[in-house]
């Protein structure tokens, strides 16, 4: 993309609105625009880290086993009534009537309507296990939006829903969750810790939370450092083998970690003390075993192994999709402004021209924009004609993790300058050696088929 044909409104000013760095950067890098409390647009910088974000959760759902759909954002009171949840939901859910004055609501949440889908089709306990998902705009009229899309009234939210005949195939559909979750959040640079957590309204035994550590986080966090050196990294997951996916559980869980919700000083104590943390963190995630607690008021059974039916045992499964590009910059910033991981970045890297209209200079950018895209790979040419001091804070405002500094006084040399926005660190090197060495730090990410790849480049979404 050449930032002359882009849309990319940066503000110069630091909005007065925003408390927190990522609201204030969002809005400064024109990733988004309020459109009234807790509701935003997103403007083309903040869609393509959305629509990142949203594709490595897809990609590692497909590698669960678990399988897309999309349910609608409007939803009839009906089901509502029949698990009971219209009336206890309270003035969260956002209600309205239609012109035949029905009610209806905007989902907060969708046990009941995948309830709904399972007991219409599926009969016999031969079906399962089942895991449905789907990636879709939530709506809760939180008392208190603040904090941009990290607390929002409209928000994008994977929900996963497993229908299972019995307890332990239920309690592998969480292991199997968690497990895909660890490996989700690592992709997009982020460290999430599954903490033991309470069940709140939607009610059950077994809940995690995954809390993003950060000073600005809402919740209050008890921790062992011990469980910040666990890295998931390549690991190949057989999802179907219950023990595997049990063993990495057992990993992750047995060092303390908990919200103050379910903390207990007395446990916490036994922690040796130079491993004793006490933070915040940001929720990015959570998993719930809750049984039979829908399908049981919905009449959502199978038929068992000896003919009778039985109620599934459920579980849901959620993943914060937009409050994940707030906890990322939360995450990974400077003064400056955002600094993305290499697996959600907007652009590949970046390419400043420093002296538009130089001959040499803009034919030494064009070679390198064009050299990028011809390898797949998605780089923003700063080919505005601007202060060289003006495009180097746009640069580090957006925050691609590469540039490609390219001006006359190097080219005599015949090189370009390279430099990691996380470090700041630079290296002159010829163009040709500059392209390789952006090809070389996004191939791990196209191999393993990471959401870095355009999609234009694919043959269609992998997941489908
Ligand atoms: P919170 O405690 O932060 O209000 P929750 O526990 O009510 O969240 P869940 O029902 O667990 O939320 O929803 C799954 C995920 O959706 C959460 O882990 C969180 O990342 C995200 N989420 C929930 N509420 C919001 C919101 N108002 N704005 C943005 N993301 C949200
Ligand atoms: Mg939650």
């Amino acid at each position: 993309m050449r930032l002359t044909r882009y849309f990319l409104p940066v503000l110069k000013e630091t909005p007065s609105e925003a408390q927190i760095a990522s609201h204030r950067l969002m809005l400064r890098a024109g990733m988004i625009k309020q459109a009234a409390a807790g509701i935003y647009s997103w403007l083309p910088l903040g869609f393509k880290v959305l629509r990142k974000v949203e594709n490595i959760v897809h990609e590692e759902q497909a590698r669960a086993g678990h399988i897309p759909i999309q349910m609608p954002v409007l939803q009839s009171a009906d089901l509502w009534r029949e698990s009971g949840r219209y009336d206890d939901y309270g003035e969260e859910m956002l209600r309205m009537k239609d012109r035949h004055g029905r009610d209806m609501l905007y989902t907060p949440t969708a046990e009941e309507l995948v309830t709904d889908i399972f007991r219409a089709h599926v009969g016999s306990y031969k079906d399962l296990p089942l895991t449905l998902y789907q990636i879709q705009w939530k709506f809760r009229d939180e008392i208190r939006p603040r904090f941009g899309v990290m607390r929002g009234r409209e928000f994008y939210m994977k929900d996963g829903y497993n229908f299972d005949l019995d307890y332990e195939s239920a309690i592998h559909a969480y292991n199997r969750h968690m497990v895909s979750y660890l490996r989700t959040y690592e992709r997009m640079g982020l460290q999430a810790i599954p903490m033991r957590a309470d069940s709140g309204p939607i009610g059950g035994d077994d809940t995690h939370e995954f809390l993003v550590l950060a000073e600005t986080g809402e919740s209050e966090v008890f921790y062992d450092s011990a469980i910040t050196t666990l890295e998931f990294g390549e690991r190949e997951v057989d999802f179907d083998d219950r023990d595997a996916c049990a063993a990495i559980v057992k990993e992750w869980t047995t060092p303390y970690a908990r919200t103050d919700e379910t903390h207990d000083e007395t446990l916490f104590a036994q922690v040796p003390q130079e491993r004793q943390r006490r933070s915040r963190g940001i929720e990015v995630g959570q998993i719930f075993y809750f049984g039979t607690k829908y399908s049981e008021p919905m009449g959502a059974t199978v038929q068992g192994p000896d003919g009778k039916p039985v109620p599934v045992h459920m579980g849901s499964h959620g993943i914060g999709v937009s409050r994940l590009l707030g906890a990322i910059i939360e995450a990974s910033h400077d003064d400056k402004g955002i600094i993305w991981p290499e697996g959600v970045t907007p652009f590949h890297c970046g390419i400043v021209n420093l002296k538009q209209g130089d001959e040499e200079a803009d034919a030494a950018s064009e070679a390198i924009y064009s050299s990028l895209k011809a390898l797949g790979l998605d780089p923003l040419y700063d080919d505005r004609d601007e202060r060289a001091g003006g495009k180097f804070a746009t640069m580090d405002l957006i925050g691609l993790p590469w540039r490609i500094t390219v001006g006359p006084r190097g080219l005599k040399n015949g090189v370009v300058e390279l430099t990691s926005r996380r470090t700041g660190e630079s290296e002159e090197m010829p163009p040709e050696q500059a392209v390789e060495r952006i090809a070389q730090i996004y191939a791990p990410h196209f191999s393993s088929g990471s959401g870095v790849e355009p999609m234009a480049n694919r043959s269609f979404h992998t997941w489908l």
